[in-house]
């Protein structure tokens, strides 16, 4: 509960017209795209600028009321679920690009700024941020640097965690710290930037962000390659980079989700196939040429029935967004979607596809899996319905058998989506209690009273989702 005293306050840093307690509002931010999760905030509050967010930070440590950062809310891990109330603090007036300056190659933005607004902006300039988490058109850059989000991209150029090269965060005293700059080398001490990428709101408030551009690549193409079996296409992964060859896209779609994308996207994808590998490969022409040369002699030798390039920038268009469209089209079939991001080395890609077939058929469950087969990162997905309790779980002793196959096979509970409320369970798993007690030495050290998005990351043992019996 936040005192009267304490909200007269808050009104007077953001205005009244900033700061909302009303059910309703209350309502709104009670949940993110995380199914089944659900807790009231007492207060949602919009700052204009990084010193009202250290005045509100200020007094929310000294009356250890709870901070939640929020973007867009598009985390699937509870990553924004205010579970113990305290305020969301959203970023609506701070969602601006500051500087795009192309001697330095690096954009500077605000927290809010939305990442598809990043990638247009430079693209008219010849420059390239490549992180796209599918989500792209929602999601604010704090909240992909938070997570520290992947795409499609990611097999070539990495995920946000390498863009991001300079943080202004405010620390949960209300100090304002800047870390790093428009720097190509910078090794003055701890990497504190690289502390607070993927702190999921836990460490601090980030209120200002630089990032690396690159070079815009020459050309691109894309192609699609169909096979009769999941461990064809699984094996196609690891060779086409055994080869040598680090295409920009190498995506993975079985049967029960291309299906689905198709009856939503309508672009004539061949349902028909038990796979598909989406890859796609940019860089000069001569180099794309080749490479693709190579990958379709790969993906034929290993079993693949058809290749298909596309032949125009519309008709590869059209198969990149058919597969962003996978998780909404997934979400059209039952009332509740469970989606997970199990991450394996890429060798092990077939054996983990074969695990999750197996687990889906013991616990009688429909698992489609599709995701970034080239970075191992596969998202098992559930179409289920929570009011079905029995079902519901058979659905978390199915992830979880999921989450101990991913380590058993050298692997991580998340490759991408973050820990959350969610994966906190599960983050011993991969961590052990050596590194779980590092990372909450540091969470002590910066965050004593715990008002930084608390109750996310480290598991409580009565929020545990299921206690797997083996
Ligand atoms: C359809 C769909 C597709 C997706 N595809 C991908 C994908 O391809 N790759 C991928 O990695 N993820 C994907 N996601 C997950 C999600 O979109 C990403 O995690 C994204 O980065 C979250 O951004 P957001 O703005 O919605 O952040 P939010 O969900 O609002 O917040 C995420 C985390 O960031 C923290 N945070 C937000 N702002 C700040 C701040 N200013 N300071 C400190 N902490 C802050 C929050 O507290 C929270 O812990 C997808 C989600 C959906 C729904």
């Amino acid at each position: 509960m936040i005192s009267n005293n304490v909200k007269e306050k808050l009104v007077a840093i953001v205005t009244k017209e900033n700061f909302d307690d009303s059910k309703i509002e209350r309502l709104s931010y009670s949940y993110d795209s995380t199914p089944n999760l659900q807790a009231l905030p007492d207060a949602v509050i919009s700052p204009r600028n990084t010193k009202e967010v250290s005045e509100i930070v200020k007094i929310c440590n000294e009356h250890k009321i709870p901070i939640v950062p929020r973007g867009s809310g598009t985390n699937l891990c509870g990553g924004t679920c205010p579970t113990e109330g305290g305020l969301v603090l959203l970023f609506k007036h701070m969602n601006k690009i500051l500087e795009l300056d192309e001697e330095n190659l690096t954009i500077t933005v605000q927290p809010g700024v939305i990442t598809i607004e990043i990638a247009n902006a430079v693209e008219s300039k010849g420059l390239f941020y490549p992180p796209d988490p599918g989500s792209m058109r929602v999601s604010a850059i704090a909240g992909n640097i938070s997570e520290n989000s992947g795409g499609l991209r990611g097999l070539k150029y990495g995920v946000t965690r390498d863009y991001v090269i300079g943080l202004e965060v405010v620390l949960p005293n209300g100090d304002i710290m800047r870390t790093g700059g428009k720097l190509a080398k910078d090794v003055a001490g701890y990497d504190l930037t690289r502390l607070m990428v993927g702190s999921e709101g836990t460490l601090g408030v980030i209120t200002e962000a630089t990032l690396k551009l690159i070079p815009m690549p020459e050309t691109k193409k894309t192609m699609l390659a169909l096979y009769e079996d999941l461990e064809s296409a699984a094996r196609s992964v690891s060779k086409i980079i055994a080869n040598k060859i680090i295409p920009i896209t190498l995506e993975f779609l079985d049967q029960p989700t291309l299906k689905v994308v198709e009856d939503y996207a309508q672009i004539g994808l061949p349902t028909d196939a038990k796979a598909v590998l989406l890859i796609e490969q940019d860089g000069t022409l001569e180099v794309v040429n080749r490479d693709l040369e190579k990958i379709i002699e790969v993906c034929k030798q290993e079993g693949a029935v058809s290749v298909q390039v596309a032949q125009s920038k519309e008709e590869a268009e059209k198969l990149t967004t058919a597969r962003r469209t996978a998780l909404s089209a997934l979400a059209r079939l039952k009332p509740t979607t469970i989606l997970e991001d199990a991450t394996v080395p890429r060798s092990e890609i077939a054996r983990m596809v074969s695990a999750i077939n197996e687990i889906a058929l013991k616990y009688k469950l429909d698992i489609c899996t599709f995701g970034h087969a080239g970075d191992g990162n596969l998202h098992p997905t559930c179409p289920t319905d929570s009011r079905n309790h029995e079902e519901m779980e058979k659905v978390e002793m199915a992830f979880a058998e999921i989450f101990e196959k991913a380590i058993e096979f050298g692997g991580t509970i998340t490759g991408e989506h973050g820990v959350g409320v969610v994966k906190a369970p599960y983050l011993e798993l991969k961590l052990g209690k050596e590194g779980i007690a590092v990372m909450k030495a540091i969470k002590q050290a910066l965050d004593p009273n715990n008002i930084m998005n608390p109750g996310k990351v480290f598991a409580k043992d009565s929020r545990k989702r299921v206690v797997v019996s083996k």
